[in-house]
């Protein structure tokens, strides 16, 4: 048997009928780039997420890159973010001029842990930009009140975690901002790349909207960027958003089958989900301190695995001028040797969830 790590073709053919005819539709109307269908999505994306307000661009990159701009960071501001993370999420900051400085996480979420955030705070900080890491919700509420206490902007980066809540409220509804990314393999995925932010300041999503298209179409009130929706994309969008639900309810009775199934297994360790956390899976990650043979082993068999991701990020070349050590960043340095990402993805089946499980039992005796 072969269970690949996700499966975007399977997820088509569930479809087909409704994407194929809104591919034509928008095709027939050359609406390509922005038109009908991208405002009928954002005013959708908004809806979904219960903010007023979303400025959809070209990818969940740019989305990050916008809303800095928004906010108005300037040349050496300091941005608290997570050491774990895809590189978006700094690479960013320092487009936007900023400073990037990393924080340790949480030893069983993966994500930011707010108790550190504080001795990162210099009087140059101006943002926290904390990371709802494979879809499961940061600990929002320390994050927000440290923000408060210290004026500090927040974008949440949403672009693992569409839907996912915290103590019952959504994500993406904490912060100032809240970035999205539309990008394939994500939980809401189009055919190529696509992105948003979303905010309930009407001002901010004026002046984003106007810098993501050049300044203003017309009146250039000011210099900006070429970052928006493609048509086709938004079109597909459409077809997919209201599946969304079910795929999220899909992608945790998978979690829940993996949890079950692995929960015997000595060295395998299931992905924690802390109390009052809605996740959504966009990532199933177990950690094993034999990862690289286990990984080796299943490839051998026909399963895909991913590393999400195989270094932290202060310990990629991109940052090796911060010189950061191991001690720097404990909890992230020994994640990045220990996890493992399992395919996850609606469409997989009992069987291939059961041969998986089985592969890993089988290394482990
Ligand atoms: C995918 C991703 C992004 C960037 O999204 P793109 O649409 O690929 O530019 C940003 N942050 C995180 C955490 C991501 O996983």
């Amino acid at each position: 048997m072969k269970v690949p790590f996700v499966d975007l073709h399977a997820q088509y053919l569930t479809i087909k009928e409704e994407i194929d005819d809104a591919i034509a539709r928008t095709i027939a109307n050359s609406a390509y780039v922005r038109g009908p269908e991208v405002e009928k999505f954002e005013q959708a994306w908004a809806d979904t997420v219960g903010v007023d307000h979303c400025v959809s661009c070209a990818n969940g990159t740019d989305a990050l890159y916008i809303a800095m701009r928004g906010l108005n960071i300037q040349p050496g501001d300091e941005v608290i973010t997570t050491a774990h993370s895809w590189i978006s999420t700094s690479e960013t900051i320092t487009q936007a001029g900023g400073k990037v400085v990393f924080v340790d996480t949480d030893a069983d979420t993966f994500n930011i842990n707010p108790a550190l955030i504080e001795e990162k705070i210099t009087s140059r900080t101006v943002g926290i930009i904390p990371v709802h890491l494979y879809g499961q919700s940061c600990d929002m509420d320390p994050i927000m009140e440290i923000a408060r206490r210290y004026g500090l902007w927040v974008i949440e980066d949403c672009a693992q975690a569409h839907l996912a809540t915290y103590n019952g409220r959504q994500v993406g509804t904490f912060g100032n901002a809240a970035t999205y990314s539309f990008y394939p393999g994500k939980n809401l995925g189009a055919y190529g790349d696509a992105g948003s932010l979303v905010t309930n300041d009407s001002q901010l999503a004026d002046w984003c909207a106007t810098f993501a298209r050049h300044g203003g179409k017309g009146d250039h009130v000011m210099e900006g960027i070429n970052s928006r929706l493609d048509g086709l994309q938004a079109a597909i969008l459409n077809v997919k958003l209201p599946h969304l639900k079910l795929w999220t309810d899909a992608r945790r009775c998978v979690a829940a089958r993996y949890d079950a199934l692995l929960a015997d297994i000595d060295g395998i360790v299931t992905p924690p989900v802390a109390l009052g956390r809605g996740h959504v899976y966009h990532l199933y990650v177990l950690r094993s301190d034999h990862r690289d043979a286990l990984r080796k082993h299943l490839g051998e068999h026909g399963i895909a695995t991913v590393l999400n991701y195989p270094k932290a990020l202060p310990f990629y070349p991109a940052y090796s001028y911060l010189n950061h050590s191991p001690e720097d960043f404990p909890v992230a340095h020994t994640h990045q040797s220990t996890i493992l990402s399992l395919p996850i993805y609606p469409e997989i089946t009992e069987e291939m969830i059961q041969y998986v499980v089985e592969k890993i039992r089988d290394f482990d005796s």
